[in-house]
């Protein structure tokens, strides 16, 4: 292999390489940043453009230009090498194995391939056209975030691809191709709207792909793939990067439509997840891009899924030791209508005024409560000291006991004293949640022999699909996920369905931890419910390390579930109408059985040609 190794780093000055991912600011003859390979809030991420290095005073990553690259984007010295010498139009040659581009590059490429053709579509497709007009999609937004249309065809894009011979098992590996059971590829995407995902190089690595209609799913995206992984990738971060650098925060959002509008809009530091919940990488990804005092504004819907991704999301945030407000939208308003309806002076104004983490949750307990019944009130103080428990200092907590001490039960002895007790109260219940934390997950006490753990591989696959999902559901970082992508129908075990219903209703419940969801599913005071669900809980410990959880694993265990109702179902009715007499009563529970079976098999949903 013959690589101008002196030619490369001659032509990539490691400042301008750097500074593309990490914000840099000059101090004196160097430039300092926030380090992107461990966490910290206070920068010590060196680069010297000089001696064109780099060094990091807090975890001690060092190098050049090559190793930065290699480090920051996964790579490998050949692709990092390679990725230099294209960005500054180097000959790159490789030898031995002739001109064959790396595996990335193949799917790159593809990408690009399929963004042209979804972007001719459109600009074809009258239905996709008036569709994007009447969602009020200006021109420069088409164009700036390269919005394309997949056509209503099986072979649209193999035929394309064909023609062009082009890789088609590229275009299968990036999640563009599908095989039938026949053997035959066909399109993955079909009559949807197409938004290119970009990442970091504002290189196409994968689509989502929005419906028209009522179909599921509203958004299809690419599967994973070597260069396209969800849980690091935010949508319209190229387009937003720069002016988070200038303004010190970012919009987070929950959809592309939303980010869309918002950049039309000129609030141009919006960015949001791939329709996943928001993962520690994402919060990693964001803080790189602050020199200080990061702030992350989440803009979420007001239904209960966007309260409980609110939540989630701001707790990983914070971890991050980014600075959380949250955004309180109208009630059935999403960014997206809002400013299509033309009220960006409206959205300003609800960004300004947007409330800190605990701030946000205390309202909500308040307005929730039922504060006519003393079980209520009670239920109420609990949930306050459950927040004001996590606020580690005494005088920020005393900014919110100033709002809700009158929800004391020691009120009637006067402010000062029940200011002091919820103090008492708050803090009692910090270290009693330190104390759980430092303890191993319990083990239920005196729980009887039955409830050993039996092990997974004697189970149904069904049923290996159902502990997976309840695994999520359990879960502090899957159960807002599972909570979302599945329903209570989806279970066939009663326990399953239950704790299921208890964490959609209580999240913080799973948020807070196994423990926590534990003395939740006590409090429901049913023996034989805790015991099922410890014996569940205990099962996992043993699977956990070879079953590693993922959106794929679990939106499987979904459908795989519901296939399963489905074939249940059927036999049912089967059932019911094959007896000697056929009553009313049972052509009542046939209709019943019709009805379920008619929703369950909307999803997924084969493309059709209505709009
Ligand atoms: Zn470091």
């Amino acid at each position: 292999m013959r690589v101008d190794k002196d030619e490369i780093r001659a032509r990539n000055d490691i400042v301008e390489v750097i500074g593309a991912s990490v914000a840099l600011r000059r101090r004196g003859r160097n430039y300092v940043g926030l380090c992107p390979f461990h966490n910290e809030k206070t920068p010590s991420f060196n680069v010297d453009p000089v001696t064109q290095t780099f060094r990091c005073f807090g975890c001690d990553a060092s190098g050049d230009v090559f190793t930065f690259v290699e480090r920051y984007q996964n790579m490998s010295f050949v692709e990092a090498a390679e990725y230099l010498a294209r960005r500054a139009g180097v000959e790159f040659a490789r030898g031995g194995q002739g001109q064959r581009a790396g595996e990335r590059d193949r799917l790159y490429e593809i990408n690009a391939i399929a963004l042209a053709y979804y972007r001719a579509q459109l600009a074809r497709n009258a239905f996709a056209r008036d569709y994007v007009a009447r969602r009020g999609l200006s021109e420069e937004a088409l164009e700036k975030f390269q919005i394309g249309y997949a056509p209503d065809a099986w072979d649209g894009l193999v035929g394309y691809l064909t023609v062009r011979k082009s890789d088609l098992q590229a275009a299968r590996q990036a999640g563009l191709l599908q095989v039938s059971s026949s053997g035959d590829l066909f399109d993955m995407f079909r009559h949807r709207l197409m938004f290119p995902i970009l990442d970091e190089q504002e290189r196409v690595v994968g689509f989502g792909g929005r419906c028209f209609g009522d179909e599921q799913p509203k958004y299809l995206n690419t599967g994973e793939t070597p260069i396209f992984q969800k849980s690091r990738l935010l949508y319209g971060l190229p387009f937003a990067r720069r002016r988070i650098g200038v303004e010190g925060k970012a919009l987070l959002m929950e959809g592309y439509m939303d980010v869309i509008a918002a950049h039309q809009a000129g609030f141009t530091t919006a960015v949001a997840t791939l329709g996943t919940a928001l993962t520690e990488d994402h919060a990693r990804r964001l803080a790189r891009l602050f020199s200080s005092n990061p702030t992350v504004v989440l803009v979420y819907d007001a239904d209960s899924a966007g309260v409980r991704a609110t939540l989630r999301s701001s707790e990983i945030l914070e971890k991050e030791g980014i600075g959380v407000r949250i955004v309180r939208l109208p009630e059935g308003d999403d960014p997206d209508s809002l400013l299509r309806r033309g009220e960006s002076a409206t959205f300003q104004r609800l960004i300004d005024a947007a409330v800190g983490r605990v701030e946000y949750q205390l309202d909500r307990i308040v307005a929730e409560a039922d504060q006519s019944t003393e079980d209520g009130r009670a239920t109420m103080l609990r949930r306050i000291l459950a927040v004001l428990a996590t606020v580690p200092s005494r005088s920020e907590r005393d900014v919110y006991i100033e709002k809700v001490w009158q929800y004391h039960t020691m009120r009637a002895s006067g402010a000062g004293v029940a200011k002091e007790q919820m103090h008492r109260d708050a803090e009692a219940l910090a270290a009693l949640n330190r104390e759980r934390a430092r303890r191993p997950v319990a083990v239920a006490p005196g729980a009887p022999a039955q409830a050993r753990p039996r092990p997974a591989t004697r189970l149904t696959a069904t049923q290996r699909a159902e502990r997976l999902l309840v695994r999520g559901l359990a879960s502090a970082e899957w159960s807002v996920w599972v909570t979302r992508c599945a329903n209570e129908d989806d279970f066939l075990d009663p326990s399953a369905r239950r704790l299921f219903e208890l964490v959609r209703d209580t999240p913080e419940a799973a948020l807070s931890g196994p423990e926590a969801l534990l003395e939740a599913v006590d409090a429901q005071g049913d023996a034989g419910f805790s015991e099922a669900v410890r014996a569940l809980l205990q099962e996992f410990d043993s699977i956990a390390a070879n079953e590693p959880l993922s959106d794929e694993a679990l939106a499987g265990c979904v459908e795989r579930l519901r296939q399963a109702k489905i074939r249940h179902l059927t036999a049912e009715m089967a059932r019911c109408l094959q007896g000697p007499v056929v009553t009313e009563a049972d052509r009542e529970q046939v209709r019943a059985y019709h009805r379920t079976l008619e929703k369950l098999k909307g999803f997924p949903q084969a493309p059709s040609g209505k709009a």
